[in-house]
């Protein structure tokens, strides 16, 4: 059977969506879970666009194959457009003609777990590859130094005596020691395949907008603050391109040399500075 699409990439699409199916029905699993391919979040492992999935021919191929519950997961619960109700349509009045039923369900099977999808994952892979070496070796370097430097010293010993968690001597002191790499703010030494940023900007800023325009992938906002604008910056978005240094008419803006590993996690924005009252 013939599935129409508006072009290769979409034809590849829908053939890969039949295999799916195909190897679910072969696994004894009648029932699938398509999930828009636009959602921040998605409960299934195949994810495609509603104007791909919404296609009567497509629908009684599913139902060909074997499947018998389809759930499509759309960017929105009230979804209105109008090419799925016209699609429903028609495959009604083709399932009338066929001998299997499939079942359409708007929403999430019922036993889907929705998993956040990562924003940024090859570059977190990346930090954290270079992380773990840098700061795990940084912090060995620095407890070892500081044994080294105080093995035999008495204020050594009063920080063990006065430590009453059952620790091993050695893990109390690296526990001391910990605060002292500053640990919230560890600097990352350049690496290309490191494409991870943080900037500051300074009050010279005037809210023009244009690193928000030249940002390529969304770090910055302007947030309008009564008469004025503050600039946020969303650190875990951030690849440290510079463009916004670069582009910056009042040279507001200059990358940090370190990246605040909680503002990282935390993958909100925050703010940088708030424009001066005019
Ligand atoms: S930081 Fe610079 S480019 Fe960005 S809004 Fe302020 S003045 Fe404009
Ligand atoms: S360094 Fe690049 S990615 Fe980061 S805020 Fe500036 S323009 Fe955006």
């Amino acid at each position: 059977m013939e599935i129409r699409t508006t072009n290769q990439a979409h034809s590849d699409e829908i053939i890969h969506l039949l295999n799916h199916a195909h190897a679910l029905v072969a696994a004894g699993n009648t029932s699938l879970q398509i999930s828009c391919a636009n959602l921040e979040t998605h409960a299934a492992t195949v994810t495609s666009n509603c104007f791909q999935t919404f296609q009567p021919l497509f629908l009684a191929c599913l139902a060909g194959v074997g499947i018998k519950d389809l759930y499509i997961e759309t960017c929105d619960a009230s979804c209105s457009n109008p090419s799925i109700n016209a699609a429903m349509q028609a495959y009604e009045t083709l399932s009338q003609a066929m001998a299997v039923k499939l079942n359409v369900h708007q929403g999430l099977k019922p036993e889907a777990q929705v998993k956040p999808i990562q924003k940024n994952e090859p570059a977190r892979r990346a930090f954290f590859k270079n992380f773990i070496p840098t700061v795990a070796k940084h912090a060995a370097n620095t407890v070892e130094q500081v044994l080294a430097d105080n093995k035999e010293s008495a204020d050594m010993q009063q920080i063990l005596d006065q430590d009453k968690r059952n620790l091993p001597q050695l893990s109390k002191l690296f526990l001391h020691i910990l605060p002292q790499l500053n640990i919230n703010h560890i600097p990352v030494p350049y690496l290309e395949d490191t494409p991870l940023g943080s900037i500051q900007a300074s009050e010279a800023c005037t809210a023009c907008g244009d690193c928000v325009d030249v940002c390529p992938s969304q770090a910055l906002n302007l947030k309008p603050f009564g008469q004025r604008f503050i600039l946020e910056f969303q650190a875990d978005c951030c690849t440290g391109c510079q463009q916004c240094a670069t582009n910056c008419p009042e040279q507001a803006i200059e990358l940090l040399p370190s990246i605040s590993l909680p503002s990282l996690l935390q993958q909100k924005a925050r703010p940088l500075v708030m424009t001066q009252a005019q």
